[in-house]
């Protein structure tokens, strides 16, 4: 299932219901925090233990287990395997085990750890609980070995869809990253996000730009100090941050259901890290966007990674590969989410419709000759050149380093001018990602004409590459360049006073998260604060018909949020618009106020009768309202005595 598509209420459901406690193994300790958090604002007893936790703090963890008290345990894999911890396990009435992030189990999988391979002894020590495995991210190889490695006999496998129909991807080139990147955000501001960076010092940098031009930005990595870090945390959770630039520690320890937007400044190093990080963001359903930048600079700088790392030589091989999809997913003009689901094995034929390949279908045009030209240079200068520096060649630089190598003196010197070097850039990823040259990586990056990049330049053969951007403008004349964020849909009435009423909400939502401590889509999130500006509650039983709204959440955070509610609708009452059951409203307010159905009736020209109608609705409904004064005590009497014989017996 893919992040964001339920996983966790796969085993959160089951373990409140279940008796006894269920224990989540997840290797993900921030995460945890989070987790427990969420579900303690649902009124759900969870706990996690750690080696973040003090020795009192995972004592008192320790006794409310033994005293039945907590439905969920969230313990890191070392926790659960370690001597201390099993003692405590074969006391406890364990309702099931549920492995997190279980690909990390599979050495076939992106993220293998070896401690995750103790895992096993579950299976063989509590042989009656049930065991599941959950993960975001696996192919059928490393689904195999999961269920291999955890001893399961006979296992019964749930594959859901991996598409996040929600979020729109989108690809662009990466010259000139900051521009695009600011024109991105602008449609999004005031929202949140994450701008995924490979390096520490980008993070540093494009965060200080953001914050240069008034975004509220900051930046994370690895290399800060852990106080630094889990204020920027706490601080993007809470809302008082709207965007982290962070290299791709972050978010593995954030549980923020509100994330509108990923961008990912520097491209991922395979596609399984891509789909994952992407997954942090609209995990609340909601529209969101993924936008990732690719340039063959970050091929070459994970290629140099994978090259000095520790890994064997096969799986230094499977890393390239893995790369080299990567690349070829950002290059390739084809519906990007065809792309991604058939890379996991999904079938999915149709375009999908909100990508950028689908919204605006690369121009192709006959490149034989601008082909032709960067090939022969290439083979002029010995193929000793990379593309920097053939790209100078072709439109002309009189820079020191060409003219000292005589460069100036071959043929097709100066004869691409016609392209910029932004729009050399983009041909020349074209022809490597089309096989027409290699990179020589054992000679300096040099490129090197391939046999098909032979038969264009000598055989006669025609090839046809994807417009660069400028180029592109010129083609479609005046039509609006492809940029991710949609336009703006022209509203409607109904609708701007639903905007109003959902930032009024907003507010009340902000203030109630502060006074709670708890991050504010934790006391409800969009989506259900988008249908309470919808269907408008006003009274505690109204809220029941809104998604999100549970009971415990009902009693702890609800009534703000319909005091706000019937604010708005008896102001905009006043001036004339119209609601469902306004009446019912007016009469209740009243009410309030005058404490006298006689006197409402007068003044409303109504039948006192219908304004009780109205009060009883809202007596009904939850309201808070005093009916007692109604009934004469002998009449009160009288009902009282007739009670018992309902068979749902009523209290006055
Ligand atoms: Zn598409």
């Amino acid at each position: 299932m893919p992040t964001g598509g339920g996983k966790s209420l796969c085993y959160q459901i089951p373990a409140v219901t279940l008796e006894g406690t269920a224990v989540v193994v997840s290797p993900l300790i921030a995460l945890m925090k989070d987790q427990v958090e969420e579900l303690s604002a649902s009124g759900v007893p969870a706990a996690f233990l750690n080696s973040s936790i003090d020795h009192e703090r995972a004592r008192n963890v320790e006794n409310a287990l033994l005293a039945g008290q907590v439905k969920l345990l969230y313990v890191s894999p070392e926790k659960l395997v370690s001597q201390g911890f099993q003692p405590l396990l074969k006391r406890l009435k364990v309702s099931l085990f549920a492995i997190d992030e279980a690909h990390c189990i599979s050495a076939w999988g992106h993220d293998f750890r070896p401690e995750y391979t103790q895992l096993r002894f579950l299976k063989e020590q509590f042989p009656g609980a049930p065991l599941m495995a959950l993960t975001a991210t696996a192919d059928k190889l490393t689904r195999r070995d999961i269920i291999a490695q955890l001893g399961f006999h006979e296992a019964l496998e749930f594959v859901s869809s991996f598409d996040r129909p929600n979020i729109g991807l989108y690809v662009r080139p990466g010259q000139k990253r900051l521009q695009q990147l600011f024109e991105f955000l602008e449609a999004r501001r005031g929202q949140s996000g994450i701008i995924y960076c490979l390096a520490r010092k980008t993070c540093e940098e494009v965060a200080e730009k953001l914050h240069q031009r008034g975004f509220s930005a900051s930046y994370y990595h690895a290399e800060m100090p852990a106080r630094l870090r889990s204020k920027v945390q706490e601080d993007f959770k809470f809302d008082r941050l709207h965007i982290v630039c962070a290299t791709v520690a972050f978010g593995m320890g954030i549980n923020k259901k509100d994330v509108r937007f990923v961008v990912h400044y520097n491209m991922p190093r395979n596609l399984e890290s891509y789909y994952q990080e992407i997954g942090r963001a609209g995990r609340d359903g909601m529209p969101s966007d993924a936008l990732l930048f690719f340039s063959y600079a970050d091929v070459m700088a994970y290629r140099e990674m994978i090259e000095e790392g520790e890994s064997t030589p096969q799986q230094k091989e499977l890393k390239v590969a893995k790369l080299e999809r990567m690349y070829q997913y950002a290059e390739a003009p084809v519906c990007r989410r065809k792309t991604v689901l058939n890379y996991f094995g999904e079938p999915y034929s149709k375009n999908c419709g909100h990508c950028d390949i689908c919204k605006h279908p690369p121009r192709q045009f006959d490149a034989t000759v601008a082909v032709q030209k960067a090939l022969s240079a290439i083979l002029r200068t010995q193929e000793s050149v990379g593309m920097q520096l053939l790209t100078d060649i072709l439109r002309g630089s009189q820079r020191r380093e060409i003219m000292s190598a005589g460069y100036h003196n071959i043929k097709t010197f100066g004869m691409g001018r016609e392209y910029s070097f932004d729009q050399w850039m983009y041909l020349l990823s074209q022809m490597l990602h089309s096989g027409l040259m290699e990179i020589a990586y054992e000679k300096n990056n040099a490129l090197r004409v391939t046999e098909l990049g032979r038969e264009i330049l000598f055989e006669g053969k025609t090839i046809e590459l994807a417009l660069p951007e400028a180029q592109e403008k010129t083609a479609r004349g005046k039509e609006k360049k492809a940029s991710p964020p949609p336009d703006a849909p022209v509203k409607s009435k109904t609708e701007s006073l639903r905007d109003e009423l959902l930032n009024r909400l907003i507010q009340v939502r902000r203030t109630v998260a502060q006074a709670e401590g708890v991050p504010p889509y934790n006391v409800f999130d969009d989506p259900t604060l988008q249908e309470m500006a919808q269907v408008m509650p006003f009274l505690p039983a109204h809220l029941n018909e809104v998604s999100g709204v549970g009971t415990y959440k009902r009693k702890q955070f609800g009534a703000p949020f319909l005091a706000e509610i019937r604010t708005f609708m008896l102001e905009k009452i006043q001036d004339g618009a119209r609601f469902p059951k306004m009446s019912h409203l007016i009469s209740w307010d009243m009410y309030g106020r005058e404490g006298s159905v006689e006197k409402i009736a007068a003044r409303r020209g109504f039948a006192p009768i219908t304004i009780m109608g109205h009060l009883l609705y809202a007596y009904e409904h939850g309201g808070d309202i005093d009916i007692s004064t109604w009934l004469s005590p002998e009449a009160r009497d009288v009902i009282q005595g007739a009670l018992p014989l309902f068979e749902k017996p009523y209290v006055l």
